[in-house]
């Protein structure tokens, strides 16, 4: 099975999206006071949590957190149950708590490790969308405030000569694994401005405006690392709504093994065998973040030893 066909972190949620239910307002209103509906409560990018994990609330309480909350989206169908997230940021984390019945809040990033991966990809896919509503209450183009439809997945400039449709934004960010060009196999990790004293990982960057995927990488690796690669390989891709990221993996190949560092974003960067890589593992030290890409582009580089 190749990377892009297994599951990531925050991927593989357990939803039916259904598009077509968001453009279907009568529905919509009808399934918001089903007595089966689910609504999962976050309070300022956070789940709220009990001791099971995130709540999800249904009848009542379910009720009462959409009436209060300062936004909600459609997010899906779980079999004929519909799912809702709503937004409780507008109020203390207390009263949130306490009206969503849960016992703290909590980010999805905490708790990644003890969720279904499919629960932490639809807490994810809560998250980013309602970040969103918050960061977007206003059009870009005349002033205007923009209100949410079709269920929360577009905001309507309510200006009358504009009417401007803003959708969600995402923001692609390329994740390389850089191999050596020549034996012995060896891999390009950095110590990232911030980051620990020996803290190593794989480099990566924003996607400009007028780019490829392909361009990025070439560009990024070239100014943080003075590194020109060749063979650009996509590798797989992962949600990553912290806020608006989509982080998209590449393995790519060295010309030389000259490498540069531009001292701004990157401190240091050098080329680890995978004897290196092996040795930091039983020294305890982690490949990357467990739940970022940068872990399996690592993994699966391991993995693809000669
Ligand atoms: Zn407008």
């Amino acid at each position: 099975m190749d990377t892009a066909e297994r599951v990531l972190a925050y991927g593989g949620g357990w939803l039916d999206r259904a598009g077509p239910l968001r453009t279907d307002p009568t529905r919509l209103s009808a399934l918001r006071t089903k007595s089966t509906t689910v609504v999962l409560p976050l309070w300022r990018d956070r789940c709220l949590v009990d001791a099971d994990g995130p709540v999800r609330l249904t009848a009542e309480r379910a009720s009462l957190v959409l009436s209060a909350a300062s936004e909600t989206v459609f997010l899906g169908l779980d079999g004929d149950v519909a799912v809702f997230a709503a937004d409780l940021s507008a109020l203390t984390e207390q009263s949130a708590t306490e009206m969503a019945g849960a016992a703290r809040s909590v980010d999805v990033r905490a708790l990644v490790g003890r969720l279904e991966p499919g629960d932490a990809a639809v807490q994810a896919y809560a998250r980013g969308l309602l970040h969103w509503h918050r960061q977007q209450r206003f059009c870009g183009t005349c002033g205007a405030p923009a209100v949410a439809d079709g269920g929360g997945h577009v905001r309507t400039c309510s200006g009358a000569e504009c009417g401007r449709l803003l959708f969600p934004r995402i923001e692609p960010a390329i994740i390389v694994l850089v191999e050596a060009p020549g034996p012995p196999g060896r891999c390009l990790l950095a110590r990232h401005a911030g980051a620990a004293e020996d803290a190593y990982s794989t480099l990566a960057g924003f996607v400009e405006v007028g780019e490829s995927l392909e361009d990025a990488v070439r560009r990024e690796m070239a100014e943080e690392a003075g590194v020109t690669v060749t063979d650009v390989t996509y590798q797989g891709s992962q949600a990553w709504p912290f806020p608006a990221g989509l982080m998209v993996g590449f393995r790519a190949t060295a010309t030389s093994d000259e490498v540069r560092v531009d001292g701004d974003e990157l401190l240091e960067a050098r080329w680890f065998t995978r004897a290196e890589l092996r040795d930091r593992v039983a020294s305890g030290r982690t490949l990357g973040r467990v739940d970022a890409i940068d872990h399996r582009l690592l993994q699966d580089w391991l993995a693809a030893a000669p």
